[in-house]
C-alpha cells in the first residue's frame, strides 16, 4: 500500500516517539526482561486485561512458573488456580498448551520465527509481533487498539470503509513506520502513547510529542485545514455595509 504521507513526517513520528518513550515510558515488571517466556506471559495476560490489573498476576504467575518447562509440567487445575481472578481462562489454557508444545517440539525455547510462533495456540499477529520485537529484537510491527488509534489520528487514516480494510491499511502503515533496529522500543512507545496521551475519548494533544505534525491535533494538519475550508466562503462573501 502506498502511504500518502511524506518520509519527513514518518521520520519525525519515529524520532519524536522514541525520544518521548526514553523519558516517559511506563516502568512495568515485564519490561525488566527480554526473556521470551516472560514477555509471552505478559502479552497473553494483556490481551484482555488492563495493565494495572495484570501487574500483580504477572508477578505471581512467573514466580510460580518461571520457565516454559515448569509451566508445561504443571497440571491444568493448578494453572487454572494461578489464573483465577484474571478471567478469560482460555488464555491460560492456550498458554499452558503453548508451554507443552515449546518443550516437546522446540526444546524448551520459543521459536523466533513469525510462522512458527503463530502456529502456537492463542498467538495471533499482534502477540507474535510483540514477542518477536521485544524478546528477539526483530523488526516486526504491532497493531493493537492503542497503536491503531495513534497511527490513524497522526497520519489521518480514514477509519470508515469496513473493519478489515481499515485494519489492513493500518497494518501496512505500522510495517512501514516501524524503524529498523528499534522495533522493541518503538512498539512499546506507540502503545504507551495511546494508553496515556492519545487516549480513546480524550486525546491530551497539548502534552503530546507528536502534536506539531499530527493531522488530528487541534490547530494543525487536518483539523486546521478543515477549519480553514469552513471559513473560506465567509471570507470571500461580499462585506456588508
Ligand atoms: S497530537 Fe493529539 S491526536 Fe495527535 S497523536 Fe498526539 S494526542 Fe493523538
Amino acid at each position: 500500500m502506498r502511504c500518502p504521507d511524506s518520509d519527513r513526517r514518518m521520520r519525525a513520528f519515529q524520532r519524536r516517539l522514541l525520544a518521548w518513550y526514553r523519558a516517559n515510558g511506563r516502568r512495568l515488571p515485564w519490561r525488566r526482561t527480554r526473556d521470551p517466556y516472560r514477555i509471552l506471559v505478559s502479552e497473553i495476560m494483556l490481551q484482555q486485561t488492563q495493565v494495572e490489573r495484570v501487574k500483580a498476576f504477572y508477578r505471581r504467575f512467573v514466580r510460580r512458573y518461571p520457565t516454559f518447562e515448569q509451566l508445561a509440567a504443571a497440571d491444568e487445575p493448578a494453572v487454572r488456580e494461578s489464573w483465577d481472578g484474571l478471567g478469560y481462562y482460555a488464555r491460560a489454557r492456550n498458554l499452558h498448551r503453548t508451554a507443552q508444545l515449546v518443550v516437546q517440539e522446540h526444546g524448551g525455547a520459543l521459536p523466533d520465527d513469525a510462522d512458527a510462533i503463530r502456529r502456537l495456540p492463542g498467538i495471533g499477529r499482534y502477540t507474535a509481533g510483540a514477542v518477536l520485537s521485544i524478546a528477539f529484537g526483530k523488526d516486526e510491527p504491532i497493531l493493537d487498539t492503542n497503536a491503531a488509534r495513534v497511527l490513524a489520528r497522526f497520519f489521518g487514516v480514514p477509519t470508515n470503509g469496513g473493519k478489515t480494510r481499515v485494519q489492513k491499511r493500518l497494518w501496512a502503515l505500522a510495517a512501514r513506520v516501524t524503524p529498523a533496529g528499534h522495533a522493541a522500543d518503538f512498539n512499546q512507545a506507540i502503545m504507551d502513547l495511546g494508553a496515556t496521551i492519545c487516549r480513546a475519548h480524550v486525546a491530551a494533544c497539548a502534552e503530546c510529542p507528536l502534536r506539531r505534525q499530527c493531522r488530528s491535533a487541534p490547530g494543525t494538519g487536518r483539523t486546521a485545514r478543515r477549519k480553514a475550508s469552513r471559513r473560506r466562503p465567509r471570507r470571500s462573501a461580499p462585506a456588508r455595509a
